[in-house]
């Protein structure tokens, strides 16, 4: 049985995104291309870890990188066979994943370090680990201006072995932001006291989407795109010419349509009321499958090739949508994102309807909503 309500997932469209941005590196590297972490955290941003992990896998990915410890074990456990770095910190985690599903550890703090390094001196290995370095986003990560005294027992740890030091851009999608150049210059300052105190050599990564299409200078070995991989182009950069399709579209039905006379409310609140004869039409799509309730107003969707604004209110489990004028029967597809005839809703429109980013629409998908994979 499927709800009318599904999520459409297209891995070739998602694969192909792959191959776009792993052409746009080959073409215009200085040296040999980075390698491509896939960020497939947070159920892949909603479209579904498993499927798009292996999916990923299958196009060449490097590298694939989790939140933590929990979503990496789900994708090893699903075969998933390249290595998978896990963001998050790990300081108060249990470790043993880590070791009996082959993860990648990001080191982000002195304590982090000391609990990795225990757990693989215990179990007589060396541990390779990723270092995070705190440019300026000031979240996770070893401040930059602190590295002399924070970064010796990690470097000497004869069970840790550093194969990589990365950071994370707070401004790369605000071309106008200068941050994103001091946190370059700190990046590099860093990774040359690593190398300074013994560490040389190690991998660098830097880019998330909006910085891989922003500045060839933060390439470096790797590269971690997410959002791009979705097909969904950052915010600022949407005019950027890089050959992406989005990969998910959200579809349901309609299941009622009915006439309201004009002064009659519409929904929970009764706040809409409507000023002439309408004709609504009820789909079975609510805020408990994501969709904001900030989306009545403000929001719409494809019905018989023509936007519907959504109005009355998102309920749990249903919206209406206005389809005046328009001969809208029950069993009529819904676009709440993607493509009807000419018309098309994408995730960008459906987030600055409510003033989020694209990232929130698409990771509040539902679980209740069915994903469907071609
Ligand atoms: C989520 C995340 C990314 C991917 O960001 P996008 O903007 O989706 O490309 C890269 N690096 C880190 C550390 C992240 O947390």
């Amino acid at each position: 049985m499927v709800r009318p309500t599904v999520a459409r997932v297209d891995l070739a469209a998602l694969k192909a995104n792959y191959r776009a941005v792993a052409e746009l590196l080959a073409r215009d590297a200085p040296g040999p291309p980075p390698g491509i972490i896939a960020v497939v955290k947070a159920n892949a941003y909603g479209h579904g870890a498993v499927p798009v992990a292996r999916a990923l896998e299958e196009a060449g990915a490097t590298m694939v990188a989790c939140a933590d410890i929990e979503e990496a074990v789900t994708l090893r456990e699903a075969g998933v066979r390249i290595p998978i770095l896990v963001f998050g910190a790990l300081s108060i985690s249990d470790l043993s994943a880590v070791f009996t599903h082959r993860l990648v550890p990001t080191v982000s703090s002195p304590g982090a370090a000391r609990a990795l390094g225990d757990a693989a001196a215990a179990r007589g290995v060396r541990l390779p680990c990723h270092v995070k370095i705190d440019t300026g986003l000031n979240r996770l990560g070893f401040r930059h201006d602190n590295l002399w005294r924070t970064l010796p027992p990690l470097v000497s740890h004869p069970s840790l072995e550093i194969v990589a030091a990365y950071t994370h851009f707070a401004t790369a999608d605000d071309p106008t932001s200068h941050l994103f150049e001091t946190q370059c210059r700190r990046f590099l300052q860093a990774v040359a006291a690593l190398e300074a105190l013994g560490c040389p050599g190690v991998a660098r990564h830097a880019a998330n989407s909006a910085a891989l299409l922003r500045d060839r200078r933060v390439w470096f070995e790797f590269v971690r795109p997410g959002l791009l991989l979705y097909g969904v182009a950052p915010p600022a950069l949407a005019g950027t010419p890089l050959p992406v399709r989005p990969v998910l579209s959200l579809t349901s039905r309609v299941v009622a349509v009915k006439g309201v006379r004009p002064g009659e409310s519409i929904g929970y609140g009764a706040r809409f009321v409507a000023p002439a004869p309408l004709t609504i039409a009820v789909v079975p799509a609510g805020y408990a499958d994501g969709l904001d309730r900030r989306l009545a107003g403000r929001g719409h969707v494809l019905v018989r090739g023509r936007r519907a604004p959504i109005i009355g209110a998102v309920s749990m489990d249903m919206l209406t949508v206005d389809v005046t004028g328009c001969p809208v029967a029950p069993g009529d597809e819904v676009v709440l994102l993607g493509a009807q005839g000419s018309e098309r809703i994408d995730v960008q429109e459906m987030a600055a309807a409510i003033g989020t980013v694209p990232y929130e629409v698409l990771c509040r998908l539902g679980a209740r909503i069915e994903r469907i994979y071609n």
